[in-house]
């Protein structure tokens, strides 16, 4: 089922639940594509009627941030829950494992993607890591070449917001993959260059409170976010 908060249609799942609809993406013999909207993105959505498009048109839209998820409560229509973007990729990695499937990289500064790779592999050793890219490149068509020669199943698109959903609705149809999944930092994480919260502060919902005190030049993104919970309130309002 979906759930509209601010003008993006999230699939309401758990985070099993996703894991098992991807699965089932993952089976089948087409291209899909996987967003994972935090705040921020519901924000530059509101903006950005092209990226809005894109995001509503992913075979599977999942709360990343805790805020989406406050969102959806104050608007009267509550989630089950988030789904942090990396948790799913996880358990696509591990369905991928099980398969010893083909993973391309692409996103995150020199060097990180391969050393994801290589710490992903150690993880999960049945995986065909079949290429990387960075994600600081000019030439869109070259990069799709390159992942389309390397026939992945599984693309970790890792470049941002709004840069990668717009790169997958654009070209994720040529890569021949199956499922492609938008996830920011994820790359960064998986090379253990950033680290995320702690499960105690993930559980009290404060993950984004750890990352701007490990990265303090947040601040002045993540200091327009309770706007998502004001706007939230102010959709209620008019629909009563
Ligand atoms: N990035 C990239 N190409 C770009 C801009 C960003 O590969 O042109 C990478 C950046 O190095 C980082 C990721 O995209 O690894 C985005 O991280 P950010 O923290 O902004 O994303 P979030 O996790 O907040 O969605």
């Amino acid at each position: 089922m979906k759930r509209e908060i601010l003008g993006v249609a999230f699939d309401d799942l758990t985070r099993q639940e996703a894991a098992q609809r991807g699965r089932e993406l993952l089976e089948e013999d087409k291209f899909h594509y996987v967003v994972t909207p935090n705040p921020e993105f519901l924000l530059a959505a509101e903006r950005d009627p092209e990226f809005c498009r894109v995001l509503n048109e992913a075979d599977l839209v999942l709360a990343d941030g805790v805020g989406v998820v406050y969102s959806a409560r104050i608007m009267g229509t509550p989630l089950k829950g988030r789904v942090p973007g990396i948790e799913f990729a996880q358990d696509m990695l591990a369905c991928l494992d099980e398969k010893k499937g083909r993973l391309f990289l692409l996103g995150a500064k020199p060097g990180v993607a391969e050393e994801a790779g290589r710490r992903i592999l150690e993880r999960y050793p049945g995986i065909v890591l079949c290429g990387t890219q960075d994600g600081y490149f000019k030439d869109e068509e070259n990069v799709l070449l390159k992942v389309a020669a390397a026939r992945p199943d599984l693309l970790f698109v890792c470049l941002g917001a709004p840069k990668q959903e717009k790169w997958m609705a654009r070209w994720g149809r040529h890569t021949g993959a199956r499922m492609a999944i938008g996830l920011g930092g994820a790359l960064d994480v998986f090379a253990g260059k950033v680290e995320r919260a702690p499960e105690s502060w993930q559980k009290l919902g404060l993950e984004w409170a750890y990352r701007l005190k490990k990265e303090p030049q947040r601040a002045g993104r993540m200091a327009r976010l309770p706007l998502v919970l004001v706007k939230a309130a102010g959709e209620r309002w008019k629909r009563k």
